[in-house]
């Protein structure tokens, strides 16, 4: 096996180097495939590839044997195009098929700066294998934009012009700011496995990384958090208004043919809606009761609200055919109960501040109440008053010493 350039000698260094070489002349980089689920129902959305090295012997060698070799020349752009032919070829074999397919996320290097008209090359390797462009997620690490932030903009623009999704990886790895992330129009945005240190037992980390889902869901990117291992932290992500789970907890980077199972096992649950109780059942177990319990809830109460009243913030579980449409799917706590006030009748807006102000809540909580509830009017879409009943749960959460409220609302 091969060592890190640091326990090496400048010879063993530029022997291991000529033999990656070597690897890649002979095509002996495999791709494996990490699928990336959505945060709520669990269905799969997406997958990342990631490069392997398959020895001569059989054995398989990480990124982190071979990628620094291969950075520091233009070789690491050839790993990246061979991974993108290997992905295309993937894609094309299965839709040929009729077979499901998601879109795959490929690594590029900053090196490919250097290479000439980046997306000119992209668009003639996918239209080869008539890949749909936004079949392709190129991924970018954080760390590229802050080398050379003009250069990668123009880089994402010109990506992003041709249909290719892209996704900013390793945010929060410590070199770039909120600001590049703001200037780089990315449609991604994956928040680095190191934000979720300790199993987010501190309460700065939480607030950290609440934080920076509340602005990329406000910039309306789509959000992937890697390196999920644990449900303590799903939980947590899914309040904070996560899209997209990448992590051990639901799969670890696999090998092409297990990866073409899932995705086929996917197409057939889809139609039964299958697969999103067997994720719900995997993270949270609960008894299939509990499921259909849920289910039927969902059919009473059009608007279904969860809110961690420690943290201040709220998800909704379910927002289908009520009567007014325009509040954030996920967001502040306070600034959800600003809203909801706001659309009452202005006779009933105090009461409904009063009543839903997290301190109050607390209050009531505190005081012993099981349940608040009250009726207001509330204008809907339409410009027209109906009587709404909002009632808040109080739940303690199983995880933490956090206070949660269920809130279910309704027309009566
Ligand atoms: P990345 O792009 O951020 O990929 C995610 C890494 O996190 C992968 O490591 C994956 O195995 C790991 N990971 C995902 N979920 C978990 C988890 O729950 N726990 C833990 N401990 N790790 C998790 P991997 O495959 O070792 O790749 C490391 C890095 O190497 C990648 O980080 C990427 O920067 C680079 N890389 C991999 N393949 C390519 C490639 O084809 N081209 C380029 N340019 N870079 C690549
Ligand atoms: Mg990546
Ligand atoms: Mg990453």
């Amino acid at each position: 096996m091969l060592s890190t350039e640091n326990d090496l000698s400048s010879e063993e260094i530029t022997d291991s180097k000529l033999i990656i070489q070597n690897a890649l002349k002979n095509h002996e980089f495999i791709v494996y495939y990490q699928p990336q689920y959505k945060a709520i129902r669990g269905q799969l959305a997406s997958a990342e590839a990631l490069a392997r090295w398959k020895k001569p012997d059989g054995s398989i060698g990480m990124p982190g044997e071979f990628i620094p070799y291969l950075e520091e020349g233009s070789l690491i752009c050839e790993l990246d195009w061979q991974i993108l032919s290997e992905v295309c070829r993937f894609l094309k074999q299965r839709m040929e098929a009729g077979k499901e397919v998601v879109p795959i996320a490929v690594n590029f290097s900053r090196n490919h700066l250097d290479e000439g008209d980046f997306a000119a090359r992209l668009c003639a390797k996918t239209d080869q294998m008539h890949i749909p462009h936004e079949l392709i997620h190129v991924e970018i690490t954080e760390s590229s934009l802050a080398s050379d932030s003009e250069r990668i903009i123009a880089l994402v623009a010109s990506v992003r012009a041709q249909g290719f999704h892209v996704a900013i990886d390793d945010f929060g790895s410590g070199l770039s700011s909120l600001s590049m992330v703001k200037d780089v129009d990315a449609d991604i945005l994956k928040i680095d496995r190191s934000l979720l240190s300790d199993n987010l037992a501190n309460d700065k980390d939480r607030i950290v990384l609440e934080s920076i889902y509340d602005f990329a869901n406000r910039l309306r990117l789509t959000t992937v958090a890697e390196g999920v291992e644990t449900r303590e932290q799903l939980g947590f992500l899914r309040t904070c208004g996560c899209d997209l789970i990448q992590g051990f907890l639901f799969a670890k980077p696999m090998l092409e043919e297990d990866f073409a199972r899932i995705c086929s096992r996917q197409a057939t649950a889809l139609g039964t809606d299958e697969n999103a109780s067997e994720d719900i059942l995997m993270v949270q177990p609960r008894s299939s009761a509990m499921q259909l319990l849920t289910e039927v809830i969902f059919k009473k109460y059009p608007l279904v609200i969860f809110s961690n009243l420690t943290r201040n913030s709220y998800y909704m579980m379910t927002y289908d055919n009520f009567t007014t449409t325009s509040c954030p799917s996920a967001g502040v706590f306070d600034e959800l109960i600003e809203h909801g006030a706001s659309s009452m009748h202005p006779e009933d807006q105090q009461l409904f501040a009063d009543t839903f102000h997290s301190d109050s809540l607390l209050a009531a909580y505190e005081a012993g109440q099981e349940c608040v509830r009250i009726v207001t009017r509330q204008m809907g879409d339409d410009g027209i008053y109906r009587a709404v009943e909002t009632a808040d749960y109080f739940v303690k959460s199983p995880d933490s010493d956090d206070i949660l409220v269920i809130t279910l609302c309704q027309n009566v």
